[in-house]
Order: structure tokens, then sequence, then C-alpha cells
């Protein structure tokens, strides 16, 4: 039996996770409007991949017998007035992301739910990567975000991103 109380935590977890998909789908609309197609791109691969993240956890919730609730997804609210803005609110949100994770994982140790610390280490793994790939992103702008040819080059790097579903296996 899984913890009563991870259980909670990670079906809050699921509505996060989601709640992350909506707000970087609302990034990827951002930079379609800017002509930033590229950027637009990115952002959508890492839409798909938040929607994955909840589905994990629904599926992890499933098959321990709990039925994952789905509450209200929240409205992505912040308006941007230049490129770097979005890949900054990137990074704070990942930051957040990894503290609910980090959170989630230390409950599950307090209440000795072992198999959902297994469960958790992909996500606590995955969240150093994600702050790993929103500093690098912002690295990239402050280099070549000044420049023109340079920003082109930087959104036809950031078109070629392809999706591939996350999953547990990796
Ligand atoms: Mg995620």
């Amino acid at each position: 039996m899984l913890s009563k109380k991870v259980a909670d935590l990670i079906n809050t977890q699921i509505n996060k996770e989601l709640y992350s998909a909506y707000l970087y789908y609302d990034f990827s609309l951002y930079y379609e409007e800017a002509g930033l197609s590229g950027f637009a791109n990115w952002y959508d691969v890492q839409t798909k991949e938040e929607v994955d993240h909840a589905m994990m956890m629904v599926k992890y919730l499933q098959e321990n017998g709990v039925r994952p609730v789905l509450e209200a997804i929240e409205k992505p609210d912040k308006t941007f007035t230049d490129h770097m803005e979005p890949l900054k609110a990137g990074l704070e949100h990942e930051i957040y992301v990894t503290s609910l994770i980090h959170n989630i994982y230390a409950a599950a140790q307090e209440e000795k739910d072992f198999r959902s610390m297994q469960f958790m280490d992909w996500f606590v793994k995955e969240q150093g990567e994600e702050e790993n790939n929103a500093d690098t992103l912002i690295k990239k702008m402050e280099l070549f975000g000044g420049d023109a040819k340079a920003l082109y080059m930087l959104d036809a790097e950031l078109g070629a991103r392809v999706y591939t579903p996350a999953t547990q296996a990796e």
C-alpha cells in the first residue's frame, strides 16, 4: 500500500505537471506570435513532456489502487515584454517544481514508502535536467539574443528539438 499522505501529494503533483504543460504552451504561443517558431517548437515539446510527467503519475497511482482526481488547472497569467522573460520564468518555475518533487520524496522517506521513493527517483533526476536545460537557454539568449543573425540561428537550433515520450525506463 502507498502511504495516503504520499498518494495525495502525487495527486496534487499531477495538477502541477499539467499546469507546467499549460504554462509552457503559453510560452510557445508567445514565441509563435513573435516570429520565433523554433522557440515555440522547443516549448511545444516541453508541453508534451509535462503531460507525460502527469500521466506517469496517474499510471503510478492507478497501479497502486488509487484513483487519481483531476483538479482545475490554473490559468497562465504572465505577460512578456521581451524574448528573455519566458526563459527566466521557465527556470524559476522548474526550481519551484524541484522543491515540490523533493517534498514528495521527503514525505515518502518519512512514511517509509519505499516504492514511492523509487518511483520519485526518476523525477528527482529529471528536475536536474530541466533546471539545466532552462539555464542553458538563458545563457544562449544572453550571448546571442542581441544579434539578429545569431538569434535566427538559435531559433533554428531550438526548432530541431524532437519530442520523444518520457518513460520511467530511461
Ligand atoms: Mg515536469
